[in-house]
Parts: structure tokens; C-alpha cells; sequence
């Protein structure tokens, strides 16, 4: 670790080091900090989709899905081993709380936005029931194919981290900022491992973000609201294919073949404790099992989990109630002498390419 960097970076999730990556590659000297491990957070408990979220379309955040898709376009292009397109199924029942027009429409206008080419269409029931043979038949009243992309949320973190050490950014992990002195010249970070100054500092620290921003008294234009979600991983695979599915209260979950298992989520629950303290709720696996089970011939028990991991979601505190706040991020800088602090609140894995990408233009703007 040097004493002097043109960007220092808290946090070496996938927002912290593509942006790293990104403002390598104009020249810049980056040093990311990270508290624990690349990908500690959120960027490796995800639901491991890169998509533009079909459900989001219900909200008319339309410019949030297009921009995730032409991401999703430029990720299937360029991790070809890592980002991979599939079919995605969407059965929907008689009890089923939307319209099939609605479907149908939603379907349409999320192809229309895709940028791979392939379009959703209906399948029979007949043919669905043979792939999907652990999927309830009975008040099944139609099903619809469409495509999104799959990845390894870990894996692409980390395969981002190396090309940004490629690029001559330092990763320091295991590392702890014990101060932070900041005035009109200079940003000063005491760590564990030594001291550094910048006159740059990016606060990408995910869920963690309010409680940096307060600890060391960081000027900020918004808070957080923070939204865990669980994952159960069966040790079976019960799908050949990804189902979208909904629960009694509307909201939607996936069930995702993985490798030789089988990944269910997630949930939506609001957390009032420290990010370090948060827990996996017993009751969010009861729910998984419970709204699983409303769609499986044989009824799965929790002998049958094999892991459940938990990742949370910073979303930009607003009057909505949570599970309906946006994904989109936000880019808040602020400026201090000469000093500029950038926070990046909120955001999608899948998004990271376009919140780098302006970041670095914002940050490069005026030299
Ligand atoms: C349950 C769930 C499911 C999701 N599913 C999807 C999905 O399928 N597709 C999708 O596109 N998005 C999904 N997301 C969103 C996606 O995971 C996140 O938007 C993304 O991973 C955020 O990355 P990040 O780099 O901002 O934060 P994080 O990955 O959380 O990284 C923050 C890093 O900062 C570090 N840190 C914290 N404090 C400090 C400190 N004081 N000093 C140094 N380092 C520090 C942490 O250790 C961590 O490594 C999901 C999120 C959740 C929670």
C-alpha cells in the first residue's frame, strides 16, 4: 500500500471494484479498501440473475429495466463463461392475482427492451408438464416462456476485482479504517495497514453505507432503508428451467436449478439493526417452504435445505413501503475544497456496468 492515491474506495463488492476497474483504465492511481473479502456482501448473496426485472415493469420504472437489459446485452457478450442466457418459465394458475392479458403485455414489452433477440412466447401445458415434473398441473391455465440471463454473482465480482488489479488497482481486504480526517485539502484514512491520503474518496460500501457515513461524519443526500432477502438452497434439482412465480400476497420468488441443487427466493424483510448484527429470520424459511410448496407435487421440508445464505439491499429511504422502492441507484457527490466524496447508493449486480461507467464520467467531468 502507497501513502498517496488518486481514488481511494471503501468497499470491493461489485459496484466498489468495477468502478475501480473503470477509473484504472483512464489513468487514475485506486486503492479499494475492503473490511472483509471481495464480495462479501450483497455481490455474492444475490439471486444470481442478470435480468431487467420482469417485475419492475408493474411499477413503470421502465427506464431502470431497459438500462438493465442493454447491461444484461453487454454482459452476455463479454462473460460468455460467466453470464449465460436461458429460458425462464412463468406458469399461471386459476387462483393466479394477474390478468393473462397483463402477462402477456408485460412479457411483450420486456422482449421488446431485451437486446438478445429472443422473444417470450406461451407453451403448452402439456409440454411444461413433461420437463417440469415436480410442478403442480392441476388449475394450471397457461404458460409463458421467456429469456433472461443466469450467472455466479461471486465469481463475476471476483473476476471483475482481477481485471481490476490488472489494471494496477490495489485491493487491500481484512482491512479496518479507524479514522478518517477530512478538510479542504486533503482525505486521510488510518487503517490497520497504514496510512493514505487522496483527494478522491468513493463510498461503494453497499448496506454498510450509512453507517460509514455517520461514523466518520460524511457529508450525504440520502439514507438508506435496509431490505434483507434469504435464499434456501435445496439439495435437489426440482426445475429444469427457471420458474417465476407468485405468492399469495402478489409478490414474486424464483425457483433456480443450480448445478446439482436447487436456489428458492427470495424474500423482503425491513432491518433496524447494524448490518453485522442481522440474522436469518426462522419465519423467511417458513414462508419460502410454505409458498414452494402451494406449487410442488411433493411437499418440501427442511430436511430437505441444504444452506441458506442472506444478503441485503440498500434502497434509498422513501414514503413506499419497501418491497415497492426502487432498484435504481444513485451517484450522490459532493464536494469539499478540494476534496470530492462520491457515495453510490443502491442498484442492481446486474446494472454495475452502467453505474461505473457513470461514475466515471461524473468523476472525470472536470478533470
Ligand atoms: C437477496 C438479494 C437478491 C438480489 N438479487 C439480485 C439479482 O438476482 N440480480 C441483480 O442484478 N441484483 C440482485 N441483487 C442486488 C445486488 O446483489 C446488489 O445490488 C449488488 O451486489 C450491490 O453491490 P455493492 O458493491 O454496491 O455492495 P456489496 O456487494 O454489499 O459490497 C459492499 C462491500 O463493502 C464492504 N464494506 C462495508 N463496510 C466497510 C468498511 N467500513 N470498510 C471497508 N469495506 C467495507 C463490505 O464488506 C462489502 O464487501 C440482490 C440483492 C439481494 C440482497
Amino acid at each position: 500500500m502507497r501513502t498517496q492515491y488518486d481514488v481511494v474506495i471503501i468497499g470491493a463488492g461489485i459496484n466498489g471494484v468495477a468502478i475501480a476497474k473503470e477509473l484504472a483504465a483512464v489513468g487514475k492511481t485506486v486503492l479499494v479498501l475492503e473490511k472483509n473479502r471481495i464480495a462479501y456482501g450483497a455481490s455474492s448473496h444475490s439471486s444470481r440473475l442478470i435480468h431487467g426485472g420482469l417485475r419492475y415493469l408493474e411499477h413503470f420504472e421502465f427506464a431502470l429495466v431497459r438500462e438493465a437489459l442493454r447491461d444484461q446485452k453487454y454482459l452476455l457478450e463479454t462473460y460468455t463463461d460467466l453470464v449465460k442466457l436461458c429460458s425462464f418459465y412463468l406458469p399461471i394458475y386459476q387462483n393466479s392475482k394477474r390478468p393473462i392479458w397483463m402477462i402477456r403485455f408485460g412479457l411483450w414489452l420486456y422482449s421488446f427492451f431485451a437486446k438478445h433477440g429472443q422473444k417470450a412466447s406461451a407453451v403448452s401445458i402439456k409440454d411444461f408438464t413433461k420437463e417440469f415434473k415436480y410442478i403442480k398441473e392441476d388449475n394450471l391455465k397457461a404458460v409463458f416462456r421467456y429469456f433472461d440471463a443466469k450467472t455466479d454473482d461471486y465469481a463475476l465480482t471476483n473476476k471483475i476485482a482481477q481485471q481490476a488489479k490488472d489494471n494496477k488497482v490495489e485491493i487491500v481486504e481484512e482491512t479496518e479504517i479507524k479514522t478518517l480526517f477530512l478538510d479542504n485539502n486533503i482525505i486521510r484514512l488510518t487503517t490497520d495497514k497504514g496510512v493514505v491520503e487522496t483527494n478522491l474518496l468513493i463510498n461503494a460500501a453497499g448496506a454498510w453505507i450509512d453507517e460509514i457515513n455517520t461514523k466518520f461524519n460524511l457529508p450525504s443526500s440520502y439514507t438508506i432503508e435496509k431490505l434483507s432477502g434469504i435464499h434456501i438452497v435445496i439439495d435437489k434439482v426440482l426445475v429444469p428451467n427457471p420458474l417465476i412465480l407468485e405468492t399469495t400476497s402478489k409478490r414474486v420468488f424464483f425457483i433456480i436449478p443450480q448445478a446439482d441443487t436447487t436456489l428458492i427466493g427470495t424474500t423482503e424483510r425491513s432491518e433496524e439493526s447494524k448490518i453485522d448484527d442481522i440474522k436469518i429470520n426462522n419465519e423467511d424459511i417458513e414462508y419460502l417452504l410454505k409458498e414452494s410448496n402451494r406449487y410442488l407435487k411433493t411437499e418440501l421440508k427442511r430436511k430437505d435445505i441444504k444452506d441458506v445464505y442472506i444478503g441485503v439491499r440498500p434502497l434509498i429511504k422513501s414514503q413506499k413501503d419497501p418491497t415497492r422502492m426502487s432498484r435504481e441507484y444513485k451517484l450522490d457527490l459532493h464536494y469539499i475544497g478540494q476534496n470530492k466524496i462520491l457515495h453510490v447508493y443502491g442498484g442492481k449486480l446486474t446494472t454495475f456496468p452502467s453505474l461505473a461507467k457513470k461514475a466515471v464520467e461524473m468523476l472525470t467531468k472536470n478533470g
